[in-house]
């Protein structure tokens, strides 16, 4: 007989800035299929980012405190080598389009090839989320068009939706 399978730890790692409803969804759904999911927001100093990632971290706990086995931390370096530094044995990761799939296959290609032994798995987008992306959050945002607490509410958790504003009347009083 197999051994008993050890905890499964699942990495779902992004830039999420800002995290959306369409990652959230995922963390939900990845957080009732593994015993843990570690959230790790990738440290990318060649992006430039709306939101630091000390502002990305507090965000994304806030948003999860619900779920207990969901944890948040930021890191540098290859995705895999966090994925191994958590114990993980999943990358999980979201697809929205048929062009995400193609990136995504690619990479975890190349992440398969780094780490064998760490499994990338995907998840459908919702039918409701799956046009929903951070960029098209940040272009709304350029446009001004957002600015109010009731539309923001269709792309963003709740605890995202002041800094948000907040960041666009930012940009407002300094152009
Ligand atoms: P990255 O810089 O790695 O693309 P993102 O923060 O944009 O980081 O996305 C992190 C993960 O979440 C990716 O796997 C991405 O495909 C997925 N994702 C982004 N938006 C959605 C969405 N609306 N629904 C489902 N998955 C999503």
């Amino acid at each position: 007989m197999n051994e008993p399978l050890p905890p499964r730890i699942a990495v779902y790692a992004g830039s999420f800035d800002p995290l959306t409803l369409g990652h959230l969804d995922i963390i939900e759904r990845g957080a009732r299929i593994f015993h843990r999911l570690v959230v790790g927001i990738g440290i990318n100093p060649d992006k430039d980012a709306l939101f630091t990632v000390e502002e990305r971290l507090k965000l994304i706990t806030s948003s999860v405190a619900d779920y207990d086995n969901v944890t948040v931390e930021s890191f540098e370096g290859l995705t895999v080598n966090f994925a191994e530094r958590c114990g993980a044995v999943v990358m999980l990761r979201g697809v929205r389009t048929l062009s995400d799939m193609e990136a995504e296959f690619t990479m975890s290609l190349a992440n398969r090839a780094l780490t064998p032994e760490i499994e990338t798995m995907f998840l459908m987008a919702s039918e409701k989320y799956s046009h929903i992306s951070s960029s098209l959050i940040k272009q709304i945002a350029k446009m001004g068009a957002a600015s109010n607490t009731q539309r923001l509410r269709k792309f963003v958790p709740e605890p995202v939706i002041d800094p948000l504003l907040a960041k666009f009347n930012e940009s407002r009083s300094e152009s």
